[in-house]
């Protein structure tokens, strides 16, 4: 048997790195019931075909085998569970979708065509329509007569099926994993739990969602009842687990979104009209900053360099005109680290932050803000943990892994009320979020105003210096 899979595109001979296998050396495997042939019929930078060539031996099959079949079947020249076994072990890391010197490729839908050959179609031929059209292929396949000699035995079970579409690599590598023993329907090997776990695991993106998810889950299972009711079930508490999610997902997105709104808001009473986010992350409230036309000056810091990255993108940094990008500075730096950057700017935003520092750090930063930069205002949010309660899925934990603590409101209040008190600036406290009678609100926040008279002492202080 053989499969054939074909990349038409822009410079197709990279599709080789993804399989890992180089075009100009065919390769030989040996498996525990035959050989496999790995070689590349067509190389060009339009088009590049690779061939998975199965060689199996009957009577080793027949002999060692796990006594499923006899010396004449059909096995050694059909494409089978035999063939997803070869697909898994010589072409594993295209299916897992990683690359390391060409993942933009292995993330993109490409124009790909696979032809199965000699695949058994044990069910009504229109089931190849109705399994392969909802994964976005287009499917074509030859029919033969049983017998040219004997026209009453009619046409044959046996066929040769093209699927096209844009796809990518380890989506279709997947899908004819899951689907070549869904037409075929003999394991070569007994059927047991983990047979449930593997269709699971290939069908994760894809299987919960078809139309025919049924047809497929129970022919994979060689019609076990009680697996495919299994891995029924499982996909099932998956779809309710994703609409748990889908919610969670949309509160959150609402949460970030009025946090961002009110800190906007903060920040424009408060008059401000240089403003520096300190640990900016992806640039949520970056964007809104730069549309902001009250504000001069921004500054954008966070430790991680990728996230500064991810940034720049969210805002199109590139394409900002000259006048925008000269009031704006990103760079990367730290909180718990005095730096001469993080001065010279009227609020301060430091939103969700804190609770990703060690305790122990957390008097550095508090020295670095409220000491040495000293902005004339600084806003501060962080989850407040008692609201944690209302959220059944956590089970006792925190938010975000990275999340070092998540305060009650008494401890935000305690410890803003002592750096303000130390550092000359007062305080005064912000619920965002929709709040509950007894826990408060999901976001607690602190705007700090530097006490003027503070300002002015330093100031005097500095000009007597001169
Ligand atoms: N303010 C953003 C991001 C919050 S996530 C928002 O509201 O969307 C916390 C961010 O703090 C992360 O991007 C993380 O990289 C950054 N961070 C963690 N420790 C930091 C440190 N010591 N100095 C600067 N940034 C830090």
């Amino acid at each position: 048997m053989i499969l054939t899979i074909s990349y038409a595109g822009e410079n197709a001979q990279n599709i080789g790195y993804l399989f890992r296998k180089n075009p100009s050396r065919p390769q030989v495997f040996e498996l525990n019931y035959g050989k496999a042939y790995v070689f590349y019929p067509e190389v060009s930078a339009q088009k590049t075909t690779i061939a998975l060539l199965l060689d199996i031996d009957p009577v080793d099959l027949a002999r060692n085998g796990s006594g499923l079949f006899d010396y004449v079947c059909d096995r050694p020249y059909v494409s089978s569970s035999f063939t997803s076994v070869a697909i898994a072990r010589i072409f594993g890391s295209a299916m897992s979708g990683r690359s390391d010197e060409f993942q933009d490729l292995a993330d993109a839908k490409l124009d790909l065509s696979a032809t199965i050959v000699t695949l058994p179609c044990k069910s009504d031929i229109s089931m190849l329509n109705r399994v392969f059209e909802p994964l976005g292929y287009r499917v074509s396949f030859e029919r033969f007569v049983t017998d040219e000699r004997f026209s009453e035995w009619g046409e044959s079970a046996y066929i040769n099926l093209t699927i096209e579409g844009k796809v990518r690599l380890s989506d279709l590598l997947r899908h004819i994993y899951v689907l070549i023993p869904v037409f075929d329907r003999k394991k070569h090997y007994w059927i047991g739990e983990d047979e449930v776990d593997k269709l699971l695991r290939q069908g994760e993106e894809w299987l919960k969602d078809h139309p025919e998810r049924e047809f497929i889950t129970k022919c994979y299972l060689a019609k076990s009842r009680s697996l495919a009711n299994l891995a029924l079930n499982r996909l099932r508490e998956a779809d309710d687990e994703t609409v748990e999610q889908e919610e969670i997902n949309k509160e959150k997105l609402s949460l970030n979104r009025q946090r961002l709104e009110r800190v906007i808001d903060i920040v424009k009473k408060c008059g401000a009209k240089s403003v520096i986010d300190l640990g900016c992350g992806e640039g949520n409230l970056l964007s809104l900053l730069i549309k902001e036309p009250s504000i001069e000056k921004i500054g954008a810091i966070d430790v991680s360099y990728p996230i500064l990255e991810r940034a720049k993108e969210k805002i199109k940094y590139d394409r900002l005109c000259d006048s925008a990008k000269e009031k704006l500075l990103i760079f990367q730096g730290s909180l718990t680290y005095k730096d001469r950057r993080f001065e010279g700017y009227d609020a301060a935003c430091v939103v969700e932050v804190i609770e990703h520092l060690d305790l122990s750090r957390l008097n550095a930063f508090e020295r670095v803000l409220f000491e040495f930069a000293r902005p004339r205002y600084a806003i501060v949010t962080t989850p407040n943990g008692e609201y944690n309660e209302k959220y059944e899925n956590l089970k006792g934990g925190l938010r975000h892994s990275d999340h070092r603590f998540e305060w009650a409101r008494g401890e935000f209040r305690d410890w803003a009320n002592r750096v303000a008190q130390k550092h000359s600036y007062s305080v005064q406290f912000f619920d965002i979020g929709e709040s509950d009678e007894k826990l408060g609100s999901p976001t607690q926040a602190a705007l700090f105003s530097e006490q003027t008279l503070e300002r002015d002492r330093r100031k005097y202080k500095e000009e007597s210096r001169l």
